[in-house]
């Protein structure tokens, strides 16, 4: 007879592996079935900064506050504002004055990973279906076979999430974003112009209907988006990806009316160029309770990522689900009450992201992106004039 429900993870993701992590050290144990075939498969993406109310305070429950120190960036949290002809709107002068450091994701990713037993993380487990029995409980379908049964099944799959379908209708929107995403390596000793435009933290340069958004990464890479507002299936026609010399002569064109201190970030750039074109869940977006499924992070609701909340929501989820689970003997209604908490937790940030997403690029982006600076800088900015 167990005594706390079986519970399935899909998907290791930060908001998966945080669950995991924190279930783990309140004595429930869990299963995470991964897609990837194992956590070297890709990379796993750029910079995130973590906030004090979410991110941070779910590695606190984690108890992995020590362990995240010694891979935190609290260097790199500045951020400078530059108009499309190079000329500087705003810099934060202190890039280390803030209080939300800054992680590689795959640093995140292998310290949770260290943080859990052996076996918990199955890779190579690409969900294709969930099949119900006539218990209540979950049997997981894979191409290598079934898993389960599960009492409860945990959707941290991201936005184009498997479990979703079973519980919402709704899909993620394209947001009319797109993100070309590029790289940078060894940019101190082969860029230091470059490494100087983006400084230790976040540049933004935006006018003329585009934008570049560079952001220093661990290991003097950097990692740049140039972002523009096209339909869903422009970059395909635009860009060859197959060629990235290609890609890179078109998005100099693209930015012809750019500064060439700015555009250099593209003739520096490495061969990886990937379209990321960005979707998000109609804010407020929620479900009716079914007992045994339910969502994290992404897979409930994915935003744009210009609020930079995604991951600190994913975890925060993963937070509150487990003390719900670890504190109540009713499991089912302890997910009921995750959830109705959720819904409810992350209006504000959706709602915040998508308008992020809105003014973008418009004609008054760049004066928002200004205003908001100043109100997140610390004292010691400066500010151009
Ligand atoms: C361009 C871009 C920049 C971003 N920048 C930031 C930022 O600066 N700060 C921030 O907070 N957020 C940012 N985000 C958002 C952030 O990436 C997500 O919010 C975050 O990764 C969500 O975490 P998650 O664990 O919910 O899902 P994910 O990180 O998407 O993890 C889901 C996991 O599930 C696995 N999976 C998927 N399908 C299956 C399946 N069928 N079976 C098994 N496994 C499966 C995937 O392989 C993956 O490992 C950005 C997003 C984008 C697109």
């Amino acid at each position: 007879m167990h005594t706390h429900p079986r519970i399935a993870i899909i998907g290791a993701g930060p908001g998966g592996l945080t669950l995991a992590r924190i279930l783990h050290l309140a004595g429930i144990p869990a299963t995470v079935f991964e897609r990837d075939e194992s956590p070297l498969a890709r990379p796993q993406g750029g910079t995130l900064d973590l906030h004090e109310d979410s991110g941070l305070l779910a590695l606190q429950r984690a108890g992995l506050d020590d362990a995240f120190q010694r891979i935190a960036r609290y260097d790199d949290q500045g951020s400078r504002l530059l108009d499309m002809s190079g000329h500087l709107l705003f810099e934060e002068a202190d890039t280390s004055a803030g209080n939300r450091p800054e992680v590689d994701r795959t640093a995140l990713r292998d310290m949770l990973l260290a943080s859990l037993p052996a076996q918990c993380v199955q890779w190579g487990r690409a969900l294709r279906a969930l099949k119900r029995r006539d218990d209540g409980c979950w049997h997981l379908d894979f191409a290598e076979g079934e898993a389960g049964p599960f009492d409860l099944v945990v959707g941290a799959d991201g936005a184009w999430s498997c479990v979703r379908p079973l519980l919402s209708r709704y899909k993620p929107q394209y947001s009319g974003l797109t993100f070309i995403e590029f790289g940078i390596d060894d940019v101190d000793a082969r860029h230091p112009a470059l490494s100087r435009l983006v400084g230790r933290g976040k540049l933004g340069v935006e006018g003329g209907g585009k934008e570049i958004i560079a952001q220093r990464n661990g290991n003097a890479h950097i990692r740049g988006y140039a972002i523009f507002r096209v339909p869903s299936d422009w970059a395909a026609k635009r860009f060859d990806f197959a060629l990235p010399a290609s890609v890179r002569s078109a998005l100099l064109e693209e930015f012809a009316d750019y500064d060439d201190a700015i555009t250099d970030l593209f003739r520096a750039s490495n061969d990886l160029f990937v379209a990321r074109p960005i979707h998000a869940l109609p804010v407020g977006h929620c479900w009716t309770h079914r007992r045994g499924l339910t969502l994290l992070g992404d897979a409930a609701h994915v935003m744009s990522p210009f609020g930079g909340e995604g991951v600190n929501a994913a975890m925060r989820d993963a937070v509150e689900l487990a003390a719900s689970l670890a504190g109540e003997d009713d499991w089912g209604g302890a997910v009921a009450t995750y959830e109705t908490q959720m819904f409810e937790r992350v209006i504000d940030a959706a709602q915040g992201s998508a308008e992020a997403a809105a003014v973008q690029m418009s004609h008054i982006g760049e004066a928002l992106a200004l205003e908001h600076l100043r109100q997140h800088s610390s004292n010691n900015s400066n500010v151009a004039a």
